[in-house]
């Protein structure tokens, strides 16, 4: 795909299908299997002979690819995916990079599942993974091992915020023969990760791309054979672990990218204004959006034009007691909700350090520098920012003092 004009939301726009008495949307497909009028034309679908045939919705099904088709587009790959959720699409994505095992580079600041999946139950599968600081770029090189096959991130990282540098990690990928895999779930239409050389592309597609908080579920963008093999008869981790979406589901999420521009817009804009305001009184604030944060360069030459910076700010309570205390009066005062996820019309907060993040063995907490004190907000964009803003400052005062 050529990037150069490149727009998310003109790349959505391309995308069309009808419903069957042509309405402006096309029908959900709820079947669970299809009927073959010829006999003959089930044996050459098992056996790769016909194109074209549904079989059995574990396998595939038109709403799914519907959904898939206009992801794909989204992303600048050549085929898209949906399955069951987040973890489901980051398990068959490595998985499937890795039939007979091998080792996988992942950062080390990763969705706390992401981590436990990846050291607690990866290495039963023969596959081992060593966590690096992926924006030590010469680090990264130096650890690989004939038996690396992947290099897996967050194109901005949950919860610290850090941004991956996805053209570095890709030129070393592709020197050294190895995949790279890019958890894009804090940034769609912000960061189109196929950009800068990710050859996979995984959501939690609960977070932004639902909107709502009302469905689980995950999508993997790649080229067409990689997507392909995933729901191979013989060898497709999806097809033979059966991680598959609803349909209803990919109509669902089909429906609701045509907005996700203009959601992730307004998620940056509410993020960034309030952002502003807890620097300037002086707040530990974090956001990427903010000239002084460490990864602000890296992740403006990342950044399709007009959509912000995203909607994710981190404040530094300092300890744990202290960020749930500031949520509490944070929910009290009607600013947000108490609740782990994101990506929701309204706020969200958690404190990583015991929920999200508390597979991570404190040590290790430590070193990759998350602070215990650490409260993630998910800003949304339901209410007046100017007043959102004031509710903050006026609990954190409080609470802080
Ligand atoms: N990736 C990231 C960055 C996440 O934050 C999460 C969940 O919080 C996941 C993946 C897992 O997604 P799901 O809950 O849809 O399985």
């Amino acid at each position: 795909m050529n990037f150069k004009n490149y727009d998310p939301i003109q790349a959505l726009r391309d995308v069309q299908h009808f419903g069957e008495e042509g309405g402006v949307v096309p029908v959900v497909d709820v079947a669970a299997t299809s009927t073959f009028l010829e006999p003959e034309d089930m044996v050459k679908t098992f056996h790769g002979e016909k194109q074209g045939c549904y079989l059995y919705s574990r396998h595939s099904n038109p709403s799914v690819n519907m959904f898939g088709q206009k992801l794909a587009a989204l992303e600048g790959t050549e085929a898209a995916l949906g399955v069951a959720s987040g973890m489901a699409a980051i398990s068959a994505a490595i998985h499937q990079h890795l039939p007979e095992g091998g080792h996988v580079l992942c950062s080390r600041t990763v969705y706390g599942g992401t981590y436990a999946l990846f050291k607690n139950l990866m290495p039963r599968s023969g596959i081992e993974v060593q966590f690096i600081d992926m924006n030590d770029l010469a680090a990264v090189e130096k650890a690989i091992t004939p038996e690396t096959r992947v290099l897996y991130t967050e194109t901005m990282s949950n919860p610290l915020l850090t941004v991956s540098d996805l053209g570095g990690l890709s030129r070393i990928a592709k020197k050294h023969g190895l995949k790279l895999v890019v958890d894009n779930t804090f940034t769609p239409v912000l960061v189109t990760p196929a950009r800068f050389g990710a050859d996979v592309v995984v959501y939690s597609c609960t977070k932004y791309l639902s909107g709502a908080s009302d469905l689980i579920a995950g999508a993997i963008a790649g080229s067409a054979e990689f997507i392909a093999s995933l729901i191979d008869i013989n060898t497709g981790v999806v097809m033979l672990t059966g991680p598959v979406m609803d349909p209803r589901v990919a109509h669902e999420l089909y429906l609701r990218l045509d907005h996700l521009p203009i959601r992730m817009a307004a998620h940056s804009r509410s993020a960034q204004l309030l952002a502003g305001k807890m620097k300037a009184a002086g707040v530990n604030v974090i956001y990427p959006g903010l000239e002084g944060h460490g990864y602000h360069k890296l992740l403006a030459g990342q950044l399709n034009p007009g959509y912000g910076a995203g909607g994710m700010i981190a404040v530094d309570c300092g300890t744990s007691l202290m960020a749930m205390k500031l949520a509490h009066a944070l929910q009290d005062e009607k600013f947000g909700l108490y609740a782990v996820s994101l990506g929701f019309s309204r706020t969200l907060m958690s404190c990583p350090s015991v929920s999200t993040s508390s597979e991570i063995p404190e040590k290790e907490q430590a070193e990759m520098k998350l602070s215990p004190g650490l409260l993630r907000l998910s800003i949304g964009f339901v209410g007046n920012d100017e007043v959102m803003a004031e509710r903050f400052l006026k609990c954190y005062r409080a609470v802080m003092k």
